[in-house]
């Protein structure tokens, strides 16, 4: 059992400006699955995971383990390994020093010490490198080497910080798709810490957005991308246009808003109430919106980047600024500053 439960968790730390990093935090991680902590710097995610390694203590609220009450246990009683951006190797031992290093604080029976570290190295494909020095090795071998030695003394949780935010971008994503494969292969209960929103959508069960110590949204990948709770998660997560609309009409199952003269949606309204005339912001992201000359939507041209596999472009609609993807530019060519365009915009994923 390695469930974590964080409840009502405050930081401060002391200080002329009584910084509270993290503010009655509220947060679980299911058994087994990898939750990531998201936001900008400063937002109280580094502090976050801290507290649950046990190099921060609480100022209030306390931190369960698998049903233990871990809030005042130090460090090394708590059995949880981490991964760092730094990964924080030994550079006078050898991958197989560095790993063993890891379990030999377990005091296991020497024969299973050795069985453990080797099976570590197979699985990470480490084994060709094992008698080398890490910094022989590249940035990705380097962070495959940091996660063998926090796995491999099969701690109930694991923590990451920003582990990937060292490498380049190709690498990045490799590595992503690496550690996301053997957290499921291992079933490890996971606490990810990240600024990148792709790497969180990608990587996780769950995403929790956090800003100023606080929690925004804890929700799916899918959820925090398409039905974002506030504006701040809807720009956090990727691009997005935030649409000022009026709401032209309610019925049982559907809310109708209008955003420019020629422009309104009809869009399921779940349970949630609207009224006639009140004034609404909708999300919609550049990839739902795209030049069709039968469109009923016209914008005119204020932008236009180039980025090869589409045209971003930034429009002006009726005075609302509007961001979109043209994947399609090689057929009718690439619009000019100034020029009108006809567009249309899918409504179904256009979130109220
Ligand atoms: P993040 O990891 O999201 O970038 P941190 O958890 O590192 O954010 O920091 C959250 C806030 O707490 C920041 O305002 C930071 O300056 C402050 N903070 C973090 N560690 C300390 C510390 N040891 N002493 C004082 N303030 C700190
Ligand atoms: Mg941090």
């Amino acid at each position: 059992m390695s469930k974590v439960v964080f409840s009502n968790i405050t930081k401060r730390f002391p200080g002329a400006a009584g910084t509270t990093a993290v503010d009655k935090l509220n947060l679980t991680i299911e058994e087994g699955t990898l939750v990531t902590l998201l936001g900008p710097s400063g937002c109280g995610k580094t502090t976050t995971l801290r507290m649950l390694a046990g190099f921060e203590t609480p100022s209030d609220g306390s931190i369960t383990i698998g049903g233990r009450d871990v809030t005042n246990v130090p460090v090394n009683a708590r059995n949880v390994g981490m991964v760092f951006q730094s990964y924080a190797l030994f550079p006078h031992m050898t991958v197989r020093e560095n790993v063993e290093y890891g379990v030999r604080l377990l005091s296991l029976p020497k024969a299973e010490m050795k069985e453990r570290v080797d099976t570590m190295l197979e699985t990470m494909a480490l084994a060709q490198y094992a008698d080398r020095s890490p910094s022989r090795l590249s940035g990705g071998q380097q962070q495959r080497v940091a996660l063998a030695r926090a796995v491999v003394t099969q701690p109930k949780v694991l923590l990451f910080d920003e582990p990937l935010s060292n490498l380049d971008a190709q690498l990045r994503e490799r590595m992503r798709d690496e550690l996301r494969a053997i957290q499921l292969r291992l079933g490890i209960t996971s606490l990810y810490v990240t600024h990148d929103q792709s790497e969180a959508m990608a990587i996780s069960d769950r995403v929790v957005v956090m800003r100023n110590g606080v929690i925004e949204q804890d929700d799916s990948p899918l959820n925090v991308y398409s039905r974002p709770g506030t504006g701040f998660v809807a720009e956090f997560m990727g691009k997005a246009n935030i649409l000022h609309g009026k709401v032209e009409a309610v019925d049982e199952a559907t809310v109708r808003v209008r955003i420019a003269s020629t422009v309104a949606f009809t869009l399921a309204r779940g349970n949630r109430a609207f009224k006639v005339g009140q004034e609404v912001r909708c999300v919609v992201r550049p990839e739902h919106i795209r030049v069709d000359a039968e469109g009923t939507m016209e914008a005119k041209v204020r932008r236009v980047v180039f980025q090869g596999a589409y045209v971003e472009y930034l429009t002006d609609l009726e005075g609302q600024e509007c961001v979109f993807l043209d994947t399609d530019y090689y057929k009718s060519g690439v619009a000019e500053v100034g020029q009108p365009l006809k567009l249309s915009i899918d409504s179904r994923p256009v979130w109220i």
